[in-house]
Order: C-alpha cells, then structure tokens, then sequence
C-alpha cells in the first residue's frame, strides 16, 4: 500500500525503533508513548485493520509475537496490556493492522 506509514515502516521508508523482527512481522517503538514500554506489533504486509483478516493463524501468530516480544522488554513478569483498536469507535487511526503493546505501569480499567 504506497500510502500506508506502517508499510514504510516495514520496507524501511521511515525510521522506526524496530526491537523485534521475523515470520513476517515487525515490533518497533510507539512514536508516541502512552506508558514505559509502548511497542506496535504489525504484519510486514498489509492488511487494514482486525476486521479485514482472514486467515485466523495470523492473529495467533501475532498474538504469540506480541507476547514475545513483552517478554524481551522485560514486562512479562508484571504483565502488560495488548490492545487492537479498531475503525473509527475503537479509535483506530492508522489502518494497518497493529497490536499495541503496553507495559512499565499498571494500566486502568475500565479505557477511556
Ligand atoms: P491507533 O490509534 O490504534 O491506530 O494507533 C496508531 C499508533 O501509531 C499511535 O499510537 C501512534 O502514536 C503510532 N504511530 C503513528 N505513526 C508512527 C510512526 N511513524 N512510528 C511509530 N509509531 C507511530
Ligand atoms: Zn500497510
């Protein structure tokens, strides 16, 4: 997608704290962090948002990388949060397919 931040980011285009890589999907710093640890985790290819997957493995494969990659962080123990916003009510802004990865605090509930 020539549009999409996120495919830059996966091809390289834009600067990105990658902090983890493989199996086609990348973990990189949030730009603008909403606690200690904010990472994204995306698919390297595009796919919009949650409501456009089709293949079921994807997410699980996602999944097990985001938890990865908390691990690595070193906020596995304490835990952290892992959220999937999505269109405009889940407050989705960039439409390509990401986990955000939340940890260093403890986290509220119920989100805003
Ligand atoms: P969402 O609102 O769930 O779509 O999340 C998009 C996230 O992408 C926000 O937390 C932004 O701060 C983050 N973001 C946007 N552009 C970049 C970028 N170039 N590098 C890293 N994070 C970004
Ligand atoms: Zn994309």
């Amino acid at each position: 997608m020539a549009d999409c931040i996120f495919c830059k980011v996966a091809a390289g285009e834009i600067p990105a704290q990658v902090v983890r890589r493989g199996d086609g999907m990348l973990a990189f710093r949030d730009i603008h962090a909403q606690a200690p640890t904010h990472l994204l985790v995306i698919p390297t290819h595009h796919v919009a948002s949650l409501n456009d997957v089709t293949d079921a493995g994807l997410l699980g494969r996602l999944l097990a990388f985001a938890r990865d990659t908390a691990r690595e962080a070193g906020v596995g123990d304490r835990g952290y949060r892992v959220v999937v916003n999505t269109n405009p009510d889940g407050g989705q802004t960039v439409y390509h397919l990401h986990l955000h990865v939340l940890g260093g605090r403890p986290m509220e509930w119920p989100p805003g």
